[in-house]
């Protein structure tokens, strides 16, 4: 493996080499899912542009195939391989914001937090994920969900230009004048067609705190509040984001509110969170929590930073735990469906997994489905199983619940899945990520792209569009 592999090339370059051996490289591979426990031959750790498209070269000549590590959150381990090099970008890690022009630059290894903190000091925002923690990169070229999706839009609907090294070590600029093919690939066409080292994005207006509140409802009212709440989302202000998390209540630092009774109890959490004026959220979303009433065992509410919000859920998700998970979109919610959710809540396997149920619409309904490569616009209802636990014991059993419970939501489902919540093993593989969307011409035409930037599929570690397809 590495004594075979020649870096010479590299000399001279800022790339910083990490071999097997070091206890540098084993945390260098470790990945934020547990279960991954690969061996790449050589670990490539950039400090620029020039040093990504340097390694990419050496690597393609080296007949090497490539993994690109981001934040490492993705759930399969797209980001670590067997053998073959990995390109970490944990080193370009910038978050530029510029308040006259409103735009962010984002280094390709950022993780969320740094974008939320470099925003926010100028009361921006760029709408991204939950967990501050997780790797822009990644979240971003697959899409990008979080509290902030209905009134801005998915994280790509912010993306104004990027930079990329190709799979011939070419660096191109992309945004919709330059390379427009290659920029609407990277917006939901995941790390299939080079390394993005830099994203420019669009930053929206935002004051430094919001309402949020977070009702806690035992099994046996979750029929009646499921009811309430599709009820009520089918035509809710954008600026409400109110999504299901069947879990068990959480019994970790800043949940002290949470009742002795209720922790790591299988419930159903109802996060509300107002992205608007947060006078105005505390009206709206106490007028919710009122149809609620009788329902709700515990709540908690009231105006908190917006960053802070953003790392509320960093431990519930922290490193190093086991993951498995399974993802798709309900073409409705019928009664069965919310039967089904809450008879698997009583077979829960481990606290910390959980049920994911959520509502699209708003400024991401309002894009059309064919400008970027992200084909769930009109999905309304996504879902994703994730089993969460510790002990390998219990692999078998977390793992069958997540599949049980796929399977039993399969006949109400579109078939499609969003490709960063996808556990790579969806019916369809890949072209769940992408596939029927718009008729099949969202496939169509990133397999024709993937041909086009990277015929030798270089970049094959991902929700893969292999050039044979
Ligand atoms: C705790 C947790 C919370 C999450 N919360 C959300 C959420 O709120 N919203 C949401 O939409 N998703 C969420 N996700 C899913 C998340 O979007 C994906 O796991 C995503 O892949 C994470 O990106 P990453 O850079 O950390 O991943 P990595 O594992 O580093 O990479 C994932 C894939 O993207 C590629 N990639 C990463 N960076 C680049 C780059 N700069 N250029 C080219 N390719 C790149 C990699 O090669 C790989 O194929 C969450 C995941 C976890 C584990």
């Amino acid at each position: 493996m590495t004594s075979t592999l020649d870096t010479s090339a590299l000399d001279g370059t800022d790339n910083h080499l990490v071999r097997p051996g070091t206890q540098e490289y084993d945390e260098a591979r470790t990945l934020w899912n547990g279960m991954i426990d690969r061996r790449p031959a050589l670990i490539v750790q950039p400090a620029s542009t020039e040093d990504v498209a340097a390694a990419v070269r050496w690597a393609a000549e080296a007949g090497q195939p490539v993994a690109v590590k981001g934040g490492g959150h993705s759930a399969p381990g797209y980001s670590m391989c067997d053998d073959g090099v990995v390109i970490d970008l944990s080193r370009i890690d910038h978050a530029d914001v510029d308040p006259v022009t409103c735009t962010a630059r984002l280094g390709g290894g950022a993780l969320l937090g740094d974008l939320d903190r470099a925003t926010a000091e100028h009361e921006l925002v760029v709408p991204a994920g939950a967990v501050s923690h997780t790797g822009a990169g990644g979240l971003i070229l697959g899409g990008g969900f979080g509290h902030l999706m209905r009134k801005h839009g998915l994280s790509i609907d912010s993306l104004v230009g990027a930079t990329v090294v190709l799979a011939d070590g070419r660096v191109v600029d992309a945004d919709e004048q330059t390379e427009p093919d290659l920029f609407w690939a990277l917006r939901g066409g995941s790390g299939n067609f080079g390394i993005v080292t830099e994203f420019r994005l669009r930053c929206h207006p935002f004051g430094r705190e919001v309402y949020v509140c977070a009702p806690i409802v035992e099994l046996q009212h979750a029929r009646a509040a499921l009811e309430i709440w599709r009820r009520e989302m089918v035509d809710a202000p954008d600026e409400l984001t109110w999504n299901n998390f069947f879990r068990g209540a959480p019994a970790i630092e800043g949940f002290e509110w949470v009742p002795e009774h209720l922790r790591e109890q299988p419930v159903l959490m109802m996060p509300m969170i107002w992205a608007g004026d947060p006078a105005d959220g505390r009206r709206e979303i106490e007028a919710r929590l009122a149809l609620l009433d009788g329902l709700v065992s515990a709540s908690t509410g009231g105006v908190m930073p917006f960053v802070e919000l953003q790392s509320l859920f960093d431990e519930v998700f922290a490193h190093g735990r086991r993951h498995y998970a399974k993802a798709g979109f309900l073409t409705g919610l019928p009664d069965e469906v919310l039967d089904v959710l809450i008879e698997a809540m009583h077979r829960l396997p481990h606290h910390a997994s959980q049920i994911e149920l959520m509502r699209l619409g708003g400024a991401v309904a309002r894009v059309p489905a064919e400008a970027t490569a992200f084909p769930h616009r009109t999905a309304d209802w996504p879902f994703n199983l994730i089993g969460l636990w510790d002990d390998p014991a219990q692999d078998p059993e977390v793992r069958q619940w997540v599949r049980d419970l796929y399977a039993a939501l399969e006949p109400h489902a579109t078939g499609g899945a969003y490709v960063n919540y996808a556990g790579g093993e969806e019916a369809g593989g890949s072209r769940s990520a992408y596939g029927d969307g718009v008729g099949g011409r969202t496939w169509d035409r990133l397999v024709a792209l993937k041909r086009r930037y990277d015929p030798t599929n270089l970049f094959r570690f991902n929700a893969n569009l292999a050039p044979a397809e």
